[in-house]
């Protein structure tokens, strides 16, 4: 119990007992601890109990990548967060906790508008399931090599997976003013497993060209004349990866999601 967390760990060991919920999920605290780690690049010196879970959770990890987004958008646009200094350490979990619910509350109102506003089905699928070109393959392969040769803890490898990339971040969301197009799916950041659907309407019956980019931007696979929907079938590695949609040479959306496999 005693060298359980070496190093500096940013949370005091009273208050770990509420960084998980009865159900076993991170509390709202846990939540808000794990945000707090990203933003101090400290993910490593999150609780084991909590890293794991993390790592295993997609709901969990969705929700705390949501409220760092937000929270990073914020902060870059208005300096929420000034540097606060380490004797008032718990002022600023105060702080922090009162933006996370803000922030929170941002992401359930914006998640259930989208829900209720797409209530869509998926009954045409006009387009051949997706298929893996040889970079992802490569892909595929260069991480497995690199995950069997060094023993990858699970916190580095969801610090790996967090990793942005920092051109494309910047694109997320953007779309083109000349055209109407609305993407239906998936939503910004969403997780998904198995397999992505992705969707969009606005414009007609035009057909687009559809990327899928690794977070190194690394062009992983491409549909030439896509019809909305497209479901890509190919196993991505967990991690976050953009695509784009692209009419004659005119980029016209990035959007950006998670890879979560279906339990090992
Ligand atoms: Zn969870």
């Amino acid at each position: 119990m005693k060298s359980e967390y070496s190093g500096v760990p940013p949370v005091n060991r009273k208050s770990e007992e509420f960084m998980i919920s009865a159900e076993g999920h991170l509390s709202e605290e846990g939540i808000a601890v794990c945000v707090d780690a990203l933003f101090e690049n400290q993910i490593e010196t999150l609780p084991e109990a909590m890293s794991s879970h993390l790592s295993e959770c997609s709901d969990c990890r969705r929700e705390v990548v949501s409220v760092w987004e937000l929270l990073r958008e914020e902060r870059k646009q208005r300096r929420v967060f000034e540097p606060v200094p380490t004797g008032i350490a718990r002022g600023r979990q105060r702080i922090f906790t009162y933006i996370y619910r803000v922030a929170a509350a941002v992401v359930v109102c914006l998640s259930a508008g989208i829900l209720a506003y797409f209530g869509w089905r998926l009954n045409e699928e006009r387009n051949a399931a997706g298929k893996p070109n040889a970079a992802i393959e490569q892909a595929e392969k260069q991480t497995a090599a690199q995950t069997e040769g060094n023993s990858v803890s699970a916190t580095s490898k969801l610090a790996t997976a967090l990793e942005v990339s920092p051109t494309l971040e910047g694109l997320v969301n953007s779309t083109s003013r000349t055209t109407s197009i609305r993407v239906l799916s998936p939503k910004t950041s969403e997780t998904v497993s198995g397999s992505v659907v992705f969707a969009w309407k606005g414009i007609g019956e035009r057909s687009i060209e559809l990327q899928i980019l690794s977070n190194h931007e690394k062009v992983l696979w491409t549909l030439e004349k896509a019809h909305s929907p497209v479901r890509f079938t190919a196993p991505l590695s967990d991690g976050i990866y953009y695509w784009k949609i692209a009419e004659n040479g005119e980029l016209l959306y990035v959007g950006k999601f998670f890879t979560r496999r279906s339990s090992p």
